[in-house]
C-alpha cells in the first residue's frame, strides 16, 4: 500500500488511525499516497498556533521574520528535484512545475526582500503620518497596524500545491501570524513533502506552520475573532465557508479566491498583420495549455472584434493543433494531464453546459491523442475551443477548469467592456492593443471588475510576464465572483493579516507607543552632538537646535552663479517682484536646505557614515535676503540593519525663520555605525 500522508499538528507528525483515501497519479492512475485526518485534534492545532506559534513569531521584528523566510526559500531550493518528481505525478509538465515550485519559492524571496526594504525593523507598522487633532498640538492621532493574535488558516486548491501554500504563508508569517495550511487532498502529497522539508529545517519557530493532510474536519468550529481563513477553490465551497457560524457569528475574517472567468480582449485597432494579433493568439493558447488550463487566472473568454473572429479562430486552432498532449515528464509534451479523472469529468460536464450557448470549433472533449501515456488511465483532455452564440450567457457563467476557452465577437469598445463585466468580477484581464486611446478607455472600463489588467503590445511583450502570472508585488485577487480576496500585492498582502487601529493621545504618548518621534513630543538637546553618538547610544528624541544664520543677497547670488540655477525668482529683481507668490528675490529652496545642513552638521569623523537621502521635503515659506534661519534636527526613527554593522537613522528636520514660521520640513536619512569602535572617528 502507498504511504499514508501525515499532518503536522501541535508540534509532531500525526498519522491517522485508518487506512485513508487513495490519491491517484494523474498520469498513470496508480496510487501515489493515501490521505486521512481521522483522529486529528483540530482544537489542539488551533491552540498550539495561538499559544506557541503566534507568540514566537510576534517576538521577532519584521526584518527578522523576513530573514527567516529567505532562509526557508534557500533551503527549499535544495530539494527542487524531489518536488519536481512528485509534481509530474499531479499531471504537471516541467514548465507547469516551474510556475508552481520555483514560482512559490520566488514568492518567498520576494516577501523576504520587501519585508526588509518596506517594513520597519519593529513589530508595528505605522499607517501614514500623525493627524493633528487639537489647536495647541497636545492631542494627536496616529494609525498603526499590529499583528492579530489568532491563527491564519489557509485552505488551498489542488492546482498549485506549492505556490498556493507559499503565496499565503509568506505574507501571513511576515505579519506575525502562525499558519495552519490545508492543501486540497488531491495533490497534498506534494505540499506535505514541502512542509516536511520546512519543518525538519527547524528554521521557522515551532507552531508557526502546521499542516492538515486531508479534510478540514471541525477546524472552522475552533476559530474565533482573531483568526482568519484564506480560501482558494470553488465558489460552492466558498459559499459553505461564508455561511459558517465562525464567519457569520464570530467574525472570523474570510478571504476568498474562487471561480473566475478571466478574459483577454483584442483591441479594435489590431489587424492580422500587426504583431499584436500574434501576441493575442499566443497568449490565449498559453493560458489554455499551461497547467492544462487549471489556473485561476487562465483566459476563459477571448473577446475579439467581429471582423477578426474567423481569423482568430483559425489562428488559435492552428496553434492548438500543435499542442502535444501526454506524459508531462516527456520533453516533447506541451500539455500534461488534469489533476484527476474526477476533475476531467467536471471539465467535460462544464463543456456540455457551455455548448448550450456556444459551438465547439476546435478539439474533441471525448478524444485526445497522447504521447508516452495511456489516454484512458490518465486524466488527459484535448484543448477545446468554442465560439459563443450572440447573447449567450453560459460562457460567462460556467468555469471549465481545464484547457477550454470561448471566443466572443464584439463591435464597439463599450460592448467589449460590457462583455468582460458579464464575468461578474475576475482575477485578471488582458487587453492587446497598440492604441493608447483604446488602452485607456478599455482599461478603465475593465478595472472595477478586475484585480489585475495586463495591457500587452509590441513594446512590452518581450519582457511581459504574461496574462496568467500573479506576481508577489502586484495584487492577486479580484472583486465579485472572484471572491474579493487579495492574497498578494506586496506589503498589502501582509497588512491584510494585521489590525489597523487609530491611536489618540499626546505627542509624547504617541512617540512612546509607536517608537517614532512625533512632532510636539519631548526633545533631548544635550551636551553631546547626536552625530557623535553611535546607533547604540542614540535615542528617539535626541536632537540639536542650531544657531540662527542670516541669508544675504550675496549668498543667493553666489548660489545662483555657483550652481547655474539662475531662475528669475533668485536673480531678476523685476521679474521676481511680479511673481504673485514671492513679490521679490527669494533664496533657492536648495540653498535653504544646504545652509541647514551647514547649521546642523558635526563635521568631524564619527559614527555617521552617510546621508542617503531626504524624504517628504517641502518648502513652506519663502526666504528673503535678510531673513534668518535656524534648524531643529531630531532623531525620529532608528532602524538597525540585521546583517550590517550600521543602521538607518531618520531625522526630523524643521527649518524656521526669525518669526518662528516653518520654512522647510523634511526627513534626513543617514546610516550610522552601531558601535563607536566601528565608526570612522
Ligand atoms: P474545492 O472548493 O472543492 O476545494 C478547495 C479546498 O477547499 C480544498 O482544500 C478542499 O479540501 C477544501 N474544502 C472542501 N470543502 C470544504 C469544507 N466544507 N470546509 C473546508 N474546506 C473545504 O475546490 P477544488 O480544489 O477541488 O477545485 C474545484 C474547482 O474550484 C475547480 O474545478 C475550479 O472550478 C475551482 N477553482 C478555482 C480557482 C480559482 O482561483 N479561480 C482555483 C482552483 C479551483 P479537500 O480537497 O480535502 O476536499
Amino acid at each position: 500500500m502507498s504511504p499514508l500522508l501525515e499532518s503536522y499538528a501541535a508540534g509532531r507528525w500525526f498519522q491517522a488511525e485508518d487506512a485513508g483515501q487513495p490519491l491517484l497519479d494523474a498520469v498513470t492512475g496508480q496510487e501515489v499516497a493515501r490521505v486521512s485526518t481521522t483522529g486529528l485534534d483540530y482544537a489542539a492545532m488551533v491552540a498550539h498556533g495561538r499559544e506557541v506559534g503566534g507568540p514566537a513569531v510576534r517576538k521577532l521584528t519584521f526584518h527578522e521574520r523576513a530573514l527567516l523566510l529567505k532562509e526557508v526559500a534557500l533551503h527549499l531550493g535544495q530539494f527542487k528535484d524531489e518536488f519536481y518528481a512528485l509534481s509530474f505525478r499531479t499531471g504537471a509538465t516541467k514548465r507547469d512545475s516551474f510556475v508552481d515550485i520555483d514560482g512559490g519559492i520566488g514568492t518567498m524571496f520576494s516577501y523576504a526582500s520587501k519585508g526588509r526594504r518596506e517594513l520597519p525593523n519593529d513589530t508595528v507598522v505605522l499607517d501614514g503620518g500623525t493627524e493633528p487633532l487639537s489647536r495647541n498640538g497636545t492631542f494627536v492621532g496616529q494609525h498603526l497596524y499590529t499583528s492579530r493574535t489568532g491563527v491564519a488558516v489557509q485552505i488551498n486548491a489542488f492546482n498549485f500545491p506549492v505556490w498556493g501554500m507559499l503565496e499565503k504563508l509568506a505574507p501571513a508569517f511576515l505579519a506575525g501570524l502562525p499558519s495552519i495550511v490545508k492543501p486540497a487532498s488531491q495533490t497534498s502529497y506534494l505540499t506535505e513533502a514541502v512542509v516536511r522539508r520546512i519543518i525538519e529545517s527547524g528554521i521557522l519557530p515551532e507552531g508557526s506552520l502546521q499542516l492538515i493532510s486531508g479534510s478540514a474536519g471541525d477546524l472552522l468550529d475552533q476559530l474565533g475573532e482573531q483568526d482568519s481563513v484564506d480560501f482558494t477553490g470553488s465558489a460552492s465551497t466558498a459559499d459553505i465557508l461564508r455561511k459558517h457560524p465562525a464567519v457569520l457569528e464570530r467574525g472570523v475574517r474570510l478571504g476568498v479566491e474562487a471561480d473566475s472567468l478571466n478574459c483577454s480582449i483584442l483591441g479594435l485597432d489590431v489587424t492580422p498583420e500587426d504583431p499584436e494579433f500574434e501576441l493575442f493568439i499566443k497568449g490565449v493558447v498559453a493560458e489554455m495549455t499551461v497547467k492544462a488550463g487549471q489556473k485561476c487566472t487562465a483566459i476563459r473568454r477571448a473577446i475579439v472584434p467581429q471582423a477578426l473572429t474567423s481569423a482568430v479562430i483559425e489562428a488559435l486552432s492552428a496553434r492548438l493543433a500543435k499542442t502535444v498532449v501526454g506524459d508531462p515528464a516527456d520533453e516533447s509534451v506541451r500539455m500534461g494531464a488534469l489533476a484527476s479523472l474526477g476533475q476531467r469529468e467536471e471539465v467535460r460536464k462544464a463543456i456540455t453546459e457551455l455548448r448550450r450557448g456556444a459551438d465547439v470549433v476546435f478539439g474533441d472533449p471525448d478524444h485526445v491523442e497522447t504521447v508516452g501515456a495511456d489516454a484512458q488511465a490518465g486524466a488527459f483532455l484535448s484543448p477545446v475551443l468554442l465560439k459563443a452564440h450572440d447573447g449567450a450567457s453560459e460562457p460567462h457563467d460556467v468555469e471549465p477548469f481545464g484547457p477550454v476557452s470561448t471566443v466572443f465577437s464584439y463591435r464597439t469598445t463599450e460592448e467589449a467592456i460590457a462583455l468582460a463585466a458579464r464575468g461578474k468580477g475576475s482575477l485578471a484581464a488582458s487587453l492587446v492593443t497598440h492604441d493608447p486611446r483604446i488602452a485607456r478607455e478599455v482599461t478603465l472600463g475593465l478595472a472595477p471588475w478586475h484585480g489585475r489588467v495586463l495591457v500587452l503590445d509590441r513594446d512590452d511583450a518581450g519582457e511581459s510576464t504574461g496574462h496568467g502570472s500573479p506576481l508577489p508585488v502586484l495584487v492577486h485577487g479580484g472583486p465579485g465572483r472572484a471572491g474579493g480576496g487579495e492574497e498578494l500585492g506586496g506589503i498589502r498582502g501582509v497588512l491584510h493579516h494585521m489590525q489597523r487601529t487609530a491611536i489618540q493621545g499626546s505627542p509624547d504618548m504617541i512617540t512612546a507607543i509607536t517608537g517614532r518621534w512625533t512632532t510636539g513630543s519631548r526633545r533631548e538637546v544635550g551636551e553631546v552632538h547626536p552625530f557623535r553618538k553611535s546607533l547604540a547610544e542614540l535615542k528617539i528624541g535626541d536632537g540639536i537646535s542650531s544657531k540662527p544664520r542670516t541669508v544675504t543677497l550675496a549668498d543667493i547670488d553666489h548660489f545662483a552663479e555657483f550652481t547655474g540655477d539662475t531662475f528669475y525668482a533668485h536673480t531678476d529683481p523685476e521679474a521676481a517682484a511680479a511673481n504673485p507668490l514671492f513679490g521679490g528675490i527669494v533664496a533657492h529652496g536648495y540653498l535653504v536646505v544646504s545652509l541647514a545642513a551647514g547649521l546642523f552638521v558635526e563635521p568631524n569623523p564619527g559614527p555617521v557614515l552617510a546621508n542617503f537621502g531626504v524624504d517628504n521635503l517641502r518648502f513652506l515659506t519663502p526666504v528673503k535676503a535678510g531673513d534668518s534661519i535656524a534648524v531643529e534636527l531630531t532623531v525620529k526613527q532608528i532602524t538597525p540593519r540585521n546583517s550590517a554593522d550600521y543602521g538607518e537613522v531618520r531625522w526630523d528636520a524643521v527649518v524656521k525663520n526669525q518669526d518662528g514660521e516653518n520654512v522647510a520640513t523634511y526627513d534626513v536619512l543617514t546610516l550610522v555605525a552601531k558601535e563607536q569602535a566601528l565608526s570612522a572617528g
